[in-house]
Order: C-alpha cells, then structure tokens, then sequence
C-alpha cells in the first residue's frame, strides 16, 4: 500500500520519527564535546581501517570496535563473504586500498550468523541461498575437518572460523591486493571473531601483509588455526 508523504509523517505506525530524533539528539551531543567535529569530517575522508564484516545488526562495526564516523570503511553482506566476481564488494576494497590507502583489512566473522547457521543445516531460505551457497563451498572445502568434530553447534563455530580464513584468502587474491603489494604498499589483512555472548572480538592469528601463494596461504592458515584450537582447547580442560 502507498501512502501520501504527509500521512506517512503523521502516522505513528509508519513514521521514523524517533529515528530522526534520536539522530538530531546524537548529533547535537557530538557538536557540544566537539564542535569542529563534523566540519573536520565532511573535509576529509582518512579511515585506516576497511571492516568486511555481516549484515547481522548486532555487529555494528564502529560501535564495537569504539571507533567515530570517519574512522572506519565498511562493507557488509550476509555471512561477510568475498568473492572476485562481486563488483559490489571488489569496488569497496579497490577504492579502499588505492584511494583511501588503508592500512588494516578485517574480514569479521560473528559465532551465531544466521548464514553459516543455514549453510550448515543446508536451510532452504529463498533467493539467499544462491549467496550462502558460497559458505556451503567452505563446508565442502574443509568437510573432513569439520566433520572429526563430534559437537553440532561447535562445528558451527569451526564452519565460522573457516569461512572468515577462507574469506581472508579471498582478499588476499585480489589483483587490486596483489598489486598494491607488489608496489610495496602497507597493508594488512586480518581475520577476526565477534562474540555475540559477551561483545568480544577475537583474533584468528591471521595477519597477511605481502603476496602470498594462495594454496600455501591457505594450508598455513588452516594449520596454525588447528593448532590454536587444540592449545585452547588443552587449556580448558
Ligand atoms: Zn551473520
């Protein structure tokens, strides 16, 4: 059903007006600690950091990490998945790298992702499902290791991990990644964890800062993450 602008204003059910408030009420509050604030903002654009990370609402890149507008790029999809042939995505990371020359590339991967949940059920969602099917890949990639794992909801938080290292490999293939290596560029990817339990993120040890071949990366990534798993792991028990 449309509705004229002017009902939809004056309808409590339709309107956003307490989206509207509550955004005049923040940036009154930021302008009054800091008046030059916005004005330095809209002069420039410097973030160091690019955030790949889910759509999930409850894992906002800047609150999280206690960061401002202007201090982080972002890019979200279900399930913070990296493919070659996503303009979407590719763009972001192109623009990132060559333009705003960030230093840090997080790919962020949350335990509890509905996208992961439904790539390890094999859930049929819809026209989503064509997207998740790249998480089903990961699943069929390390479906050995995955499935040594005798707990359910544990080999879901493994799927989690691995989609995030698979996904870290992803950039790191990149040619826009690539290049700016090969000009010797300072950048580095990272793989992380959100918690949605306690609000923590978690570094998967990953951090790849030059060109790497891609198999290779991959085992060494895979390796070092079993073995930080089995350490943590022998610490619990
Ligand atoms: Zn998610």
């Amino acid at each position: 059903m449309t509705d004229s602008h002017e009902n939809c204003q004056h309808n409590p059910e339709t309107s956003l007006q307490n989206l509207l408030d509550k955004n005049r009420q923040w940036a009154e509050r930021i302008a009054e600690l800091d008046p030059g604030f916005f004005p330095r903002l809209a002069a420039q654009h410097k973030p160091e950091y690019l955030w790949i990370g889910c759509s999930d609402s409850r894992v906002p890149a800047n609150e999280i990490c206690g960061l401002l507008p202007g201090e982080i790029f972002v890019h979200r999809n279900i399930a913070n998945i990296v493919l070659q042939s996503d303009f979407n995505c590719v763009s972001v990371i192109q623009f990132a790298v060559d333009v705003l020359k960030v230093k840090h590339i997080i790919v962020t991967g949350h335990y509890g992702c509905a996208g992961v949940y439904a790539a390890h059920e094999e859930q049929r969602i819809g026209l989503a499902d064509h997207w998740i099917a790249h998480v089903r890949a990961v699943f069929s990639r390390h479906e050995d290791l995955l499935m040594a794992e005798p707990v359910h909801l544990e080999r879901e938080r493994m799927l989690v991990e691995l989609n995030v290292i698979e996904q870290v490999v992803n950039v790191c293939r990149l040619p826009v990644m690539q290049d700016a290596w090969n000009r010797g560029q300072d950048v580095t990817v990272h793989g992380w964890i959100y918690g949605l339990q306690d609000g923590r993120l978690r570094d998967l040890g990953l951090c790849v800062r030059e060109r790497r071949r891609t198999d290779e990366l991959r085992r060494e990534a895979v390796t070092a993450w079993m073995a930080k798993r089995t350490r943590e792991s022998s610490l619990a028990a």
